[in-house]
């Protein structure tokens, strides 16, 4: 499932082959993409707006258009977007929207799974619905040991639950999680209001570090994720304990371990991510 890191990457690549296009024609195939608007209609909308940014919050894309309009484009499970010259393929079933662009070539969206969405905004309106929905952006300045620690506070979740909740900081999810909270040598199961000064503080550097590796290698690549010209992501070689279950920790050589978390598989070094941190017994 493409986060933060996997999110920007496409922004990055599609910024300059949108920025100042205009959208020609829009062909939306699939009305789970638009639901409960009706396709033809968001189509139509878009048929004719020309991009002025291509930004990130979160894991949305933000296409913000020259008069003032918004679309968000969430990708979910299974979307990806794909940047071509020489057309689109016509026998591929996964495909949901086809943009051409007025520079004669075509952004596909592609999403086996179909949970992905579009949504057009009207001006003034993405504010708002971001910030209902997200927290601060971890690579950004707002993002602070305070602002986690105020994000934090006096939850009982497990702190894994409360990072894959979008609101205690934007854009991570099962794969960033799990790095940073081993990053941060922090135990995903420990109740996110339990954390002190000092762990927050070393959780709030473990979730920028972690997301920034994952941005140098493009992405994690495990099945569906692409870059917009179709390629890899390379971060599936450099993840330190997702997926790693039975394997030595980087860290300390213990055996990395697997619980549940948040409704979510979730792998953990049992030696240095202790459950109950210096001897104490909770
Ligand atoms: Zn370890």
């Amino acid at each position: 499932m493409p986060e933060l890191p996997e999110v920007e990457t496409v922004r990055a690549r599609l910024e300059p082959l949108l920025v100042g296009r205009r959208f020609e024609r829009v062909t939306i195939l699939d009305p789970r993409v638009t639901r409960p608007t009706e396709p033809q209609e968001v189509a139509a909308e878009l048929e004719g707006e020309r991009v002025q940014a291509v930004e990130r919050r979160g894991k949305y894309l933000v296409v913000r258009f020259e008069t003032g309009r918004v679309l968000l484009i969430h990708l979910r499970m299974t979307g990806t977007l794909r940047h071509t010259r020489e057309g689109t393929p016509e026998h591929d079933p996964h495909v949901r929207v086809v943009v051409n662009l007025d520079d004669g070539s075509d952004v596909t969206y592609r999403d086996v799974r179909r949970f992905g969405t579009w949504l057009l905004l009207e001006p003034g309106q993405d504010a708002e619905y971001l910030s209902k929905r997200l927290g601060e952006e971890p690579l950004s300045r707002a993002f602070t040991p305070a602002s986690l620690a105020a994000r934090l506070d006096r939850r009982r979740a497990p702190v894994k639950a409360a990072l894959l909740d979008q609101r205690a900081a934007a854009g991570m999810g099962n794969i960033y999680v799990d790095e940073a909270l081993w990053r941060a040598q922090i135990h995903p199961l420990r109740a996110a209001g339990d954390l002190d000064a000092d762990e927050v503080k070393r959780l709030h550097k473990a979730v920028r570090d972690a997301l920034k590796a994952g941005i140098a290698r493009q992405g994690t690549t495990l099945r569906d994720y692409r870059t917009p010209d179709g390629g890899r992501g390379r971060m599936q070689t450099a993840l330190r304990v997702y997926g790693r279950e039975g394997e030595p920790c980087f860290r300390c050589g213990a055996q990395i371990g697997k619980t549940r978390a948040g409704g979510r598989g979730t792998w953990y070094c049992p030696n240095c991510q202790p459950l109950m941190p210096n001897g104490t017994d909770g």
